[in-house]
């Protein structure tokens, strides 16, 4: 009955969803300037009667709906939303594109936004019946991988704290119609490390004289690919990966020091401890044994998104319900990263995929990429299955 009902409460909006959608790929904005797109948001859910809380990590809003059918102990759900476009000159003739040079939706964010107001206009459509409180978070900067942890820092997931967070990433490799859910984790960790080799430079003839840390770098390299072999559980995933590496400036010239840049991807938060610390005992004694020094350093990173099995099963059942279990593909691991991350350490959750791909139509573009584009047929699918499984968690008992 309820679920007919937010089928009906979605499609009923598929053309405004788009609309809104088209709106913001025009006006795509950059991490923490998403001024307009913020004010958009802030007035639809105003609009819609919702309480709407603005400033949360600099641009980020959140919307708090709070059902008819809610009591005291009935529970809360949060409904996370990334907001942001990238640094990317759109190669599209589309009526929609982008109208900022140099900035693009392509990533499909436009889309989540879209896909979070149609969950609200949906679930306010069905207020009376509403069994609890849902609380949308929509997200600044997650191309940084900072708009998380300082919506949380001010306050989202604070009055009312929910007991769960769902949100979605649209997928162009996917195609439109499918969906990715599993338990556990979906997207890596990912982080950034800094080697600095340093050793004595001297002339490139006269080796006896020097510490070559050219020499020194590449057993590092080498050394470094152990850590997933044999430091790693065989049937854990992670990538240990040096992308860059500069020394030296002759051929006859030994180097003073070699800079390396690398990056790590797990699916594990004890793995990511591991894999890190490592690195830099690994690179440090073997710099030490060949008489060079080593610095270590990282940047800052994101945990791997990993989803609670409870809710994984939650949303897995709401959406199979609405495309069957056929549309369902549970083999679909990432190594991309992605902040919402924090939200899911915080409290138990899922992160799905939704397919936004469509070869027939030569919508095929990966993400990130100059030609990104989504089927829209994806936007109102998304809605569906979050307000169902929204519905779903709140019926829980805690
Ligand atoms: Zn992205
Ligand atoms: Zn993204």
């Amino acid at each position: 009955m309820t679920m007919a009902g937010i089928h009906d409460a979605v499609y009923a909006q598929a053309a405004d969803l788009s609309a809104i959608r088209r709106d913001l790929h025009q006006h795509p904005e950059l991490a923490f300037e998403e001024h307009r797109t913020a004010n958009l948001i802030a007035e639809e859910l105003r609009r819609l009667g919702l309480d709407v809380r603005t400033g949360l990590g600099r641009t980020g809003v959140v919307g708090i709906l709070r059902g008819d059918a809610a009591t005291a102990t009935s529970r809360t759900v949060m409904v996370r939303a990334d907001i942001d476009a990238l640094p990317i000159l759109e190669d599209s003739v589309q009526p929609y594109r982008s109208q900022a040079a140099g900035k693009m939706h392509a990533c499909g964010h436009d889309g989540h936004i879209a896909i979070g107001l149609g969950v609200a206009r949906a679930l306010v459509a069905l207020r009376a019946d509403l069994p609890g409180t849902v609380v949308f978070a929509f997200q600044p900067a997650e191309e940084r991988a900072s708009g998380a942890e300082e919506m949380i820092r001010d306050g989202a997931m604070r009055d009312p704290r929910p007991d769960a967070v769902i949100g979605l990433h649209l997928w162009s490799p996917f195609q439109v119609g499918t969906v990715g859910i599993k338990p556990g984790p979906i997207f890596a960790s990912a982080d950034e490390f800094t080697l600095i080799v340093r050793g004595k430079g001297g002339h490139g003839a006269v080796p006896q004289t020097s510490v070559d840390p050219v020499v020194v770098a590449a057993q590092i390299v080498t050394a470094l690919q152990t850590l997933i072999s044999r430091e790693i559980s065989p049937f854990h995933q992670a990538v240990v990966t040096v992308g860059s590496i500069h020394g030296g400036t002759a051929f006859n010239v030994i180097a003073d020091t070699v800079e390396m840049l690398g990056t790590v991807r797990t699916y594990d938060a004890a793995d990511r401890e591991h894999i890190l610390r490592r690195i830099g005992e690994l690179a440090q004694n073997v710099a030490q044994s060949m008489r060079a020094t080593c610095e270590f350093a990282t940047a800052i990173g994101i945990p791997p998104c990993v989803s609670d099995p409870g809710i994984a099963t939650i949303v897995y059942e709401a959406a199979a319900a609405i495309i069957g279990e056929d549309h369902i593909l549970t083999d679909c691991m990432q190594t991309v990263g992605d902040d919402m991350a924090y939200f899911l350490n915080a409290v138990p959750g899922c992160y799905f995929l939704v397919g936004a791909g469509n070869t027939e139509k030569g919508i095929t573009a990966p993400h990130h990429s100059a030609r990104f584009d989504i089927d829209e047929g994806c936007l109102t699918l998304g809605a569906e299955i979050l307000a169902s499984a929204a519905w779903k968690i709140l019926l829980t008992q805690a």
